[in-house]
């Protein structure tokens, strides 16, 4: 029977980090019933980061990643996590609030209708916390963090900002008029496992669900610093958003991943906060107010007597090995230059990230 009850879990496991779930099986009454999804997630996110390794080498023979690269994305991973092992996270506290003061009306947390409509309008707000994180540059210096790797793998997908959560909650918040909140704590969790499996190489082409799932190939897309991938692609379990709001792009040219401008290095609490340096500095440089506003509300590239994203044809020619010429440090103040960094396989940085997974270990709760 035990073993029985194993394998369900098992199953269940699997099917929660695809989103092929039931509204049976995952609808509450009170949020606190909810399961943390995404903390029983762990054991999954290390076992199909072992076969997507395996599946790769008996492909081509070539290795997918660099240990420091997975180090520090797995790094980031655990500290975007770490405000919710001494509070509920932002979002669905933020969510009760206006739930249980402002509400409209109380769609019944136990009706299929309120499950699908959730699906549908967490996705939604998603395309839009995505969106705007990418658009607005004061949220952009949070959201760049998932961006910094060179490399696309499963585990890129848990390179997550520490920062993101104080501002994502907002655009949920519409959906606390109607829908309860333990609808909402599951899809935010359901929509967020979701968007761990296509990050690979592994898997190139799903056919006829291209044309309404985001799927590694459309969010290969998402990650590329070619210039046709700028800005595109922003679902997070339905690219049906980007078709509509006219931000979708299919995969062409080999995607080059990253930062358009690298930052070079691995040390994590750089890649968390280095952004925000760079934007005060920015901020500074500039005389008009008008200036100063525009660097922190338009988008990452854009300059005074610019188009409100910036001129993508300004970005760095993607050079036919992945590498592309350099820029000036004038262009990137804060950011590190090391030569032939990929020969070093650079290593600094790492001690950081063993020193998060370890307070980690310490602190674990089981919030949501
Ligand atoms: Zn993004
Ligand atoms: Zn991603």
């Amino acid at each position: 029977m035990a073993q029985f009850m194993d394998v369900v879990s098992l199953t269940k496991g699997i099917r929660s980090m695809f989103y092929i779930v039931t509204p049976n099986e995952s609808s509450f009454e009170n949020v606190e019933d909810v399961p943390p999804y995404v903390q029983q997630a762990t054991p999954f996110f290390m076992g199909l980061m072992v076969v997507e390794l395996v599946v790769s080498l008996l492909k081509d023979g070539t290795p997918l990643a660099c240990v420091s690269d997975v180090v520090t994305s797995v790094s980031a991973g655990i500290i975007s996590r770490m405000p919710t092992l001494f509070a509920r996270g932002f979002e669905i506290t933020t969510y009760i609030y206006v739930w249980d003061n402002l509400r409209l009306l109380e769609l019944p947390w136990d009706s299929a209708w309120t499950w699908w409509l959730a699906f549908l309008v967490v996705d939604f707000s998603y395309y839009w916390v995505h969106r705007f994180a990418h658009e607005l540059n004061f949220l952009w210096a949070a959201h760049q963090v998932h961006h910094s790797s060179e490399y696309y793998n499963l585990s890129t997908a848990l390179r997550q900002s520490l920062t993101q959560q104080f501002s994502s909650w907002v655009f949920y918040l519409p959906m606390a008029l109607a829908v309860p909140p333990s609808v909402f704590a599951v899809h935010i969790q359901f929509n967020l496992l979701y968007q761990f499996w296509i990050h690979t190489e592994v898997i190139r082409d799903l056919g006829p669900l291209e044309w309404i799932l985001n799927t590694p190939s459309h969010h290969r897309v998402h990650h590329g610093r070619n210039e046709y991938c700028i800005d595109k692609n922003y679902g997070g379990a339905l690219i049906i958003w980007d078709r509509l709001f006219g931000t979708f792009a299919p995969e062409g040219n080999k995607v080059v991943y990253g930062l358009v401008h690298k930052i070079n290095t691995f040390e994590i609490f750089h890649i968390q906060f280095h952004y925000y340096k760079y934007l005060w500095r920015r901020f500074n440089r500039y005389k008009k107010i008008f200036n100063k506003f525009g660097v922190l509300w338009k988008g990452p590239s854009w300059k005074p007597g610019k188009p409100r994203l910036g001129d993508h044809a300004e970005v760095p020619e993607v050079l036919p090995q992945g590498e592309r010429k350099r820029e000036s440090d004038s262009e990137r103040g804060c950011v590190r230059r090391v030569e032939l960094w990929r020969d070093r396989e650079c290593e600094e940085g790492v001690e950081d990230s063993v020193l998060a997974f370890l307070v980690y270990l310490h602190s674990q709760k089981g919030h949501i």
